[in-house]
C-alpha cells in the first residue's frame, strides 16, 4: 500500500500582454500574487493584497506541453503499469488551459496534451516489456447537468448531448460503482487509442450547441483501462487511469444570465461545489461520513478523491488582471486538495478461470456430502420415474378444492423447479382473455385503401417540408448573393479608382457564384458529399462562401500543406529504409562470400587458419554494424513521422467536421432570420397565390393536406435579385413548386 497526499501542480495559460501581478520564485515552488489596490478595494480582499500558494511545482507561461507530461503525467503512468489506480484532474476558470493541457490543442502537433502522449508512452512500454501481457479498455464519459452520457457511442449521427446514450451508475451491495451504458472498448495499439479519443472529441463538439456550450459546462473523464499479467500466471492486475477535464470553475455570478444558462451554471457550481465538499470532508480529520453521492462525478470519481488512487492535480491560471480572482480561488481550492491523503493499493486478483474451476470441485464435495447425508446418488436431471410422479402430484394439487392443500416436495430444488414450470405450462395452455382483447396491429374495419390514405399525409408532410426549406435556401441565397454583388461592386469601383481604363474589368474569380455542382474542385465535392449527401447547390455554394470567410480555413490549409510535406517526407525515409535493407544484405552476402574464400584457401594450402582476424572481414562487420544502426534510427524516424501523421490527419478532419458544423448552426440561423424577416420594398418581389380550387381546401378532412394548402404554403413572397440568370432560377422553382401543391391539391 501506498500512502500519498494528491499532488498538485500549477500551470500558467501563456498571457498577450507580460503582467507583473503574479511571480514564481527560482525554485518554480510558489506561486504570488500581487492584486492592484483597486481590484483588492472591490472584491477579494482590502486587507491583504498578496497572496502566495506553494506548489509540487508551478509550469510558467513559456513551459512545454512535453514538460508537463514528463513531470505530471508519466509518473502516474508507470504507477499504473505497475497496477495501482491514478487520476490527474485539470481544474481552472473556462479558458485557462484546461482541455488545452488534458487533450492538446488543435492546430500543432507539438500542441498534443497529457491523454495522446501518455497513450504513446504506455503503448511503447507494452511493446518493450515482453514479459507481462497487456490489454487496454478505454472509455471516455461526458457528465453534462447530472448526467452520464457515453462518448464512444460508434453511431455517428448523434448532433445533440441528447442523442448520446444516457450513463447511470449503479452501486452494488459492497458500495462498488458500476456505469451502465458506458462503452469500454478495447484498443490494441496507438492508432486505435487515438482513434477513440478523436470519436469521443468529435462527439463532444458536434453535440456542443451555443446554447449548452457544454464544453465549458461539463466534465469529461477520458479512461485508460489496464489489464496485465504474466504468461502462464493465474493472477491478474487491474488498474485505471482517469485523466479528467473538469467544468470551468468560475462562479454564478459571472455567468448568471437566466433561463437556461443560469440553471446549468447553477448545475456545474453545484457539482464543483460538491466536489468541494468532499475534498473538506476528507481533509478534516476523524470525519466519517464523506458525501460522495451527492453528484454524479464525485461517485464516478470516488476512488480516485480519498480513496484507492494515485491522484494528480493540475491547477490552471490565467493571470491577466480581469481573471486574478478565479486564478486565486483556483489555488485555494488547490491547497486545500494538497491536504488529502490517498492510500494506493496493488490491484491484484484471481484470474476467473482458476476461480472456476475452484469452485467447480467445491461444487462436487458439497454433492458428495449430499449423497452421504441423504444417502442417495443424485444426478443433475429427474428419472423419468421421478417426473412421473411429480406430475401426478401436481395434478393431485391442483384437483383439490381445498385452499389449505400443500405440494410436499421435500428438499430437493430439482422438484421444486420442475413442479413450478409444470404449473407454468397449464397457465398458458389455458385461453386467456387479454389474447384476443382486439389489440391487434390491423383494426377489424380496415381496409388496405385506408392504409394507402393514411400513408399519403406522411408523403405530403415530407413534400411540404422540403419546399419550406427550398424557400428558406432561396431567401438567404439571395441576401448573400445581395452581399456578394455589393463587395463585388465596391471591389469594381475600387478597380476602376485605380485604373479608369479598365471599366470593363469583370468579376473577380472567387467572387463570381457558381452556376453547378459540376463547377466544384472536385475536393470541395467530395468532401460535401461524404460529410451531407442531401445538400443541394444552393447550399454548397453557400457553404464555399462561408468557408473562404471561415477563420479555421487557414488551420486546415496549413495543416494540409503540413500533411503533404510529411507525406513527401515518410516517402523518403521509406526509400532510405529500403536502401539500407539491401545495403545490409549485400553485405552480409560478401561477408559470407569472404569467410568462404578464407576457409577454401585455408583447405587448398593446407595452411591452418590463422589465428589473426581478417581485416576484410573485421571491415565488413563494422559497415554491417554501422548500416544497422542507420536502418535502426532511420525506421525510429519513420515510426515517429507515421503517428504525427496520423494525428495531423486526424486534427484535420476534426477542423473539417468543426467548419461544417459552424456552417450549419449559421445555416440555421439564418434560415429562421430569412422566415422573420419582411420582403424588401427596394427590390421586386414576386407574389405567388395559390391555384387550388378553394371548394377542395373546405372539403378537406385530412388535416396535412390542408395545412399544405393553406395560405402558409401556397402564397409566398420571395424576393428578386435583379440578376437575369437567378431570378429565371427562382422563377422556374416557384413554378415546379406550384405544380406539386397543384398535384398535393388533386391527391386528395
Ligand atoms: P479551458 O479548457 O480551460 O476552457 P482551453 O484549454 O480551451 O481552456 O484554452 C483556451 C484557449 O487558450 C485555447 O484556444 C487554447 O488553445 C489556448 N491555450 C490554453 N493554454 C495554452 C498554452 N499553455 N499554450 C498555448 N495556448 C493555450
Ligand atoms: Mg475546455
Amino acid at each position: 500500500m501506498v500512502k500519498q497526499a494528491i499532488q498538485i501542480f500549477a500551470r500558467v495559460k501563456p498571457n498577450k500582454k507580460s503582467v507583473s501581478a503574479y511571480s514564481v520564485d527560482e525554485d518554480g515552488h510558489s506561486l504570488e500574487f500581487e492584486v492592484p489596490k483597486d481590484l483588492a478595494d472591490g472584491f477579494i480582499n482590502n486587507k491583504k493584497d498578496k497572496y502566495r500558494f506553494r506548489f509540487q511545482k508551478i509550469f510558467d507561461q513559456a513551459c512545454k506541453q512535453e514538460d508537463v507530461f514528463e513531470m505530471i503525467a508519466k509518473p502516474v503512468a508507470d504507477r499504473v503499469l505497475s497496477g495501482y489506480n491514478g487520476t490527474i484532474f485539470a481544474y481552472g476558470q473556462t479558458g485557462s488551459g484546461k482541455t488545452f493541457t488534458i487533450t492538446g490543442g488543435a492546430e500543432r502537433y507539438s500542441d498534443r496534451g497529457i491523454i495522446p502522449r501518455t497513450l504513446s508512452y504506455l503503448y511503447q512500454h507494452f511493446s518493450q516489456d515482453k514479459s507481462m501481457v497487456y490489454t487496454t479498455h478505454i472509455s471516455y464519459l461526458e457528465i453534462y447537468n447530472e448526467m452520464g452520457f457515453d462518448l464512444l457511442d460508434p453511431r455517428q449521427e448523434a448532433s445533440t448531448l441528447e442523442d448520446l446514450p444516457k450513463v447511470t451508475i449503479l452501486e452494488d451491495t459492497e458500495q462498488n460503482i458500476h456505469l451502465k451504458n458506458l462503452s469500454l472498448l478495447q484498443s490494441d495499439n496507438e492508432e486505435e487509442a487515438l482513434n477513440l479519443l478523436f470519436l469521443g472529441d468529435t462527439n463532444r463538439m458536434i453535440a456542443e450547441t451555443p446554447m449548452n456550450q457544454a464544453s465549458t459546462r461539463s466534465h469529461c473523464i477520458f479512461t485508460i483501462h489496464l489489464c496485465s499479467r504474466e504468461p502462464g500466471s493465474a493472477t491478474v492486475r487491474r488498474s485505471k487511469l482517469h485523466l479528467v477535464d473538469l467544468a470551468g470553475s468560475e462562479r454564478v455570478g459571472k455567468t448568471g444570465v437566466g433561463g437556461q444558462q443560469l440553471t446549468e451554471a447553477k448545475y456545474i457550481n453545484l457539482s464543483l461545489h460538491y466536489l468541494e465538499q468532499v475534498i473538506i470532508a476528507l481533509s478534516e480529520k476523524n470525519r466519517s461520513h464523506i458525501p460522495y453521492r451527492n453528484s454524479m462525478m464525485t461517485s464516478v470519481l470516488r476512488d480516485s478523491l480519498g480513496g484507492n488512487c494515485m491522484t494528480t492535480m493540475i491547477a490552471t491560471v490565467s493571470v491577466d488582471t480581469r481573471n486574478l480572482d478565479e486564478s486565486i480561488s483556483t489555488c485555494r481550492f488547490a491547497q486545500r486538495v494538497a491536504q488529502i491523503k490517498n492510500e494506493a493499493l496493488l490491484n491484484e486478483e484471481l484470474d476467473p478461470t482458476l476461480l472456476i474451476t475452484r469452485l467447480k470441485k467445491e461444487v462436487q464435495t458439497l454433492k458428495d456430502e449430499l449423497a452421504m447425508i441423504t444417502g442417495e446418488q443424485r444426478s443433475d436431471v429427474l428419472t423419468p420415474h421421478e417426473i412421473q410422479r411429480l406430475q401426478e402430484q401436481v395434478k393431485v394439487f391442483l384437483d383439490d378444492a381445498d385452499p389449505e392443500v400443500k405440494l410436499e416436495l421435500g428438499p430437493d430444488m430439482r422438484k421444486n423447479h420442475y413442479c413450478f414450470s409444470l404449473l407454468k405450462a397449464k397457465i398458458c395452455e389455458r385461453p386467456s382473455s387479454y389474447h384476443s382483447n382486439g389489440d391487434s396491429a390491423v383494426p377489424p374495419g380496415s381496409t388496405v385503401t385506408d392504409h394507402m390514405q393514411s400513408s399519403s399525409p406522411t408523403e405530403l408532410k415530407k413534400l411540404k417540408d422540403m419546399l419550406t426549406q427550398r424557400d428558406n435556401e432561396i431567401s438567404i441565397l439571395v441576401s448573400m448573393l445581395k452581399k456578394e454583388k455589393k463587395r463585388a461592386q465596391e471591389a469594381l469601383a475600387q478597380l476602376s479608382q485605380w485604373s479608369p481604363a479598365s471599366s470593363t474589368a469583370t468579376l473577380p474569380k472567387d467572387l463570381s457564384i457558381r452556376r453547378s455542382a459540376e463547377e466544384l474542385p472536385p475536393l470541395q465535392k467530395s468532401l460535401y458529399r461524404k460529410q451531407d449527401p442531401e445538400f443541394s447547390i444552393g447550399r454548397q455554394e453557400a457553404f464555399d462562401i462561408f468557408k473562404r470567410d471561415h477563420g479555421d480555413q487557414l488551420i486546415i490549409d496549413e495543416n494540409k500543406v503540413l500533411l503533404k510535406q510529411r507525406y513527401s517526407e515518410a516517402k523518403a525515409l521509406g526509400e532510405k529504409v529500403n536502401n539500407v535493407r539491401s545495403k545490409v544484405n549485400e553485405l552480409k552476402t560478401q561477408l559470407e562470400l569472404r569467410r568462404r574464400q578464407i576457409a577454401v584457401q585455408g583447405v587448398t594450402t593446407g595452411s591452418p587458419v590463422s589465428e589473426q582476424a581478417d581485416p576484410v572481414e573485421e571491415r565488413l562487420l563494422a559497415q554491417i554494424e554501422e548500416e544497422k544502426n542507420n536502418y535502426k534510427s532511420t525506421f525510429g524516424r519513420l515510426k515517429g513521422l507515421k503517428t504525427e501523421i496520423e494525428h495531423l490527419q486526424l486534427l484535420l478532419e476534426k477542423a473539417k467536421i468543426k467548419l461544417h458544423k459552424d456552417f450549419q448552426d449559421w445555416w440555421k440561423h439564418e434560415a429562421k432570420k430569412a422566415q422573420v424577416a419582411q420582403p424588401d420594398p427596394q427590390h421586386p418581389v414576386l407574389e405567388v397565390t395559390s391555384t387550388v380550387p378553394k371548394s377542395t381546401t373546405t372539403v378537406s378532412s385530412n388535416p396535412v393536406t390542408r395545412s399544405l394548402t393553406s395560405s402558409s404554403l401556397s402564397d409566398s413572397s420571395i424576393p428578386l435579385t435583379g440578376d437575369r440568370e437567378t431570378d429565371e432560377d427562382i422563377l422556374a422553382f416557384i413554378r415546379a413548386r406550384q405544380s406539386l401543391l397543384n398535384r398535393a391539391g388533386a391527391l386528395k
